[in-house]
């Protein structure tokens, strides 16, 4: 089975096609983090869920062209520099370093680009795609000087979401003082200054203002990707209306199907409700760094669980993740051990391809998980009656380090002890003088250690021991 994705956009299971004639580039868009504060691990569920994929998009042979936004500008953004008393840029850093910090400490892969939204060249962009918009009769300035998008010339509208948007379209005018629009789902595309605003301000033919939030993604995604997507992601809340009035405002302009298939993960959830920031229910991974769990141990309980199901967070399920980390770590020694001076690459064993059959089948990383445990579970017993070849062995860690660069959940590396060190040395001088015996002996010191050293084209290679 090719790889398959559940498309937001159809309901159904489809397969992944990506849109360059060669079949190898992927175009992807996923919508990133309002630097205001520290993200809370619900916002990192989104993002491991889009590492995965990129991840066995790579595994698969694919080109991953993966564009990442830091929206820098907003309601909350602004909110916060003024309550901080800082300028927006300086307000707006301190959470965009975390945030690449905290992408560190969870192994997600870094996007090729990560826009940010007030950066001159998208402002630019945005007020051309507003003024593309003003031209065609889709957009309109409104009494509050700002624009707005005119929703009843897109159609399609809500079809992302699958709602029934009659409501929002009501006929008349709307005179209520809250609605200067025309219609109530009406969205902004460009906000017009207010004093609330600061010294947060762009000049434009409408006069002094910003971008709405929306108009953002839109022009960031296009200028970067193109006209055309193969994949966009985010969480479920984005769908509507966020998505939906990205599709509006990137297909009103290009006149071409803005995205081919639309991937959202469902919320990560705290005692039944969603985490968020406005809920006061979350946790930011800094705070669990400090509880003592670990990154790796974060990253598992957030990538192992499918990513259209809610995830509910609990601190057993960090526990959970810490067995199995644990559990898959006496493994890969063990396997080490077996298979040491045996490096040569060797085909994938049944249950490892397995494993990636289960993430063709829209990402079923709780399949796919269950296929690696099968092989610990075989292999183990297999060491454990001293019935596995040393190749098999070496095929095994072949396949381990595949399915790792899917899943990066190798363990972290483990400071090696300066005697380790000496004694490696004093083995490759032993080596290097045909004195094998010594060569073996020395090997067993550094076993005492704790260390296996496995001799590779690149060099010895150290693994700690299970222990
Ligand atoms: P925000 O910074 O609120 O714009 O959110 C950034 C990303 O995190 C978006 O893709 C959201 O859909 C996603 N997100 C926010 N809260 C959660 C949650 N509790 N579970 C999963 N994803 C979330
Ligand atoms: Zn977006």
């Amino acid at each position: 089975m090719a790889v398959h994705f559940q498309n937001t956009y159809s309901r159904s299971l489809e397969p992944f096609i990506p849109l360059d004639p060669a079949g190898k580039t992927v175009r992807m868009y996923t919508c990133g983090p309002t630097v205001y504060n520290y993200a809370h691990i619900g916002n990192f569920r989104a993002y491991v869920f889009e590492d995965l994929l990129q991840r066995h998009l790579e595994a698969r042979g694919y080109d991953v062209l993966r564009v990442m936004n830091l929206t820098d500008v907003d309601d909350k953004t602004i909110r916060g520099s003024r309550a901080a008393g800082k300028r927006l840029h300086d307000f707006t850093q301190i959470y965009k370093d975390a945030f690449f910090q905290d992408l560190d400490t969870l192994r997600i892969k870094r996007a090729q680009h990560f826009p940010a939204a007030t950066e001159p060249q998208y402002i630019e962009r945005m007020i051309a795609m507003i003024g593309d918009l003003v031209a065609k009769g889709i957009a309109y300035q409104a009494e509050d000087r700002s624009v707005y998008f005119r929703l009843s010339k897109f159609p399609d509208y809500g079809k992302l979401a699958h709602l029934n948007l009659d409501e929002l379209r009501p006929s008349g005018r709307i005179s209520s003082d809250e609605y200067e629009k025309e219609s109530v789902g009406d969205f902004a595309l460009w906000k017009a200054w207010d004093e609330v605003d600061g010294d947060v301000k762009w000049e434009s033919s409408w006069g002094p203002g910003r971008p709405g939030w929306h108009i953002e993604c839109s022009a960031m995604a296009t200028a970067l990707l193109g006209p055309e997507l193969d994949i966009h992601c985010g969480g479920v809340d984005n769908i509507f209306p966020h998505h939906e009035a990205e599709i509006a405002q990137s297909e009103c302009c290009t006149g071409k199907k803005f995205v081919r298939t639309w991937l959202h993960c469902a919320h990560l959830m705290v005692e039944g409700q969603k985490m968020s920031k406005s809920l006061g229910n979350f946790y930011t991974l800094r705070d669990l760094l400090e509880k003592g769990w670990t990154g790796r141990e974060i990253r598992y309980a957030l990538l192992t669980v499918n990513y259209r199901l809610p995830l509910n967070f609990t601190i057993a399920g960090l526990e959970g993740a810490r067995a199995s980390l644990a559990r898959i770590d006496e493994w890969v020694t063990r396997l080490a051990e077996r298979s040491a001076g045996l490096p040569e690459p060797t085909p994938l064993t049944s249950h490892a391809e397995k494993f990636f059959a289960a993430l063709d089948d829209d990402l079923n990383i709780s399949g796919a998980m269950g296929h690696l445990f099968d092989l610990i579970r075989e292999s183990n017993r297999a060491l454990d009656d001293g019935a596995l070849a040393t190749a098999q062995a070496a095929t095994l860690s072949q396949s381990w380090a595949r399915l790792n660069g899917v899943l990066g959940l190798e363990r972290e590396a483990a400071a090696i002890p300066p005697e380790v060190t000496t004694l490696v040395e004093a083995r490759q001088q032993a080596r290097a003088a045909r004195d094998w015996k010594g060569s073996d002996e020395l090997r067993d010191s550094i076993a005492r250690l704790g260390w296996t050293v496995k001799d590779t084209k690149e060099g010895p290679k150290l693994t700690p021991l299970a222990g």
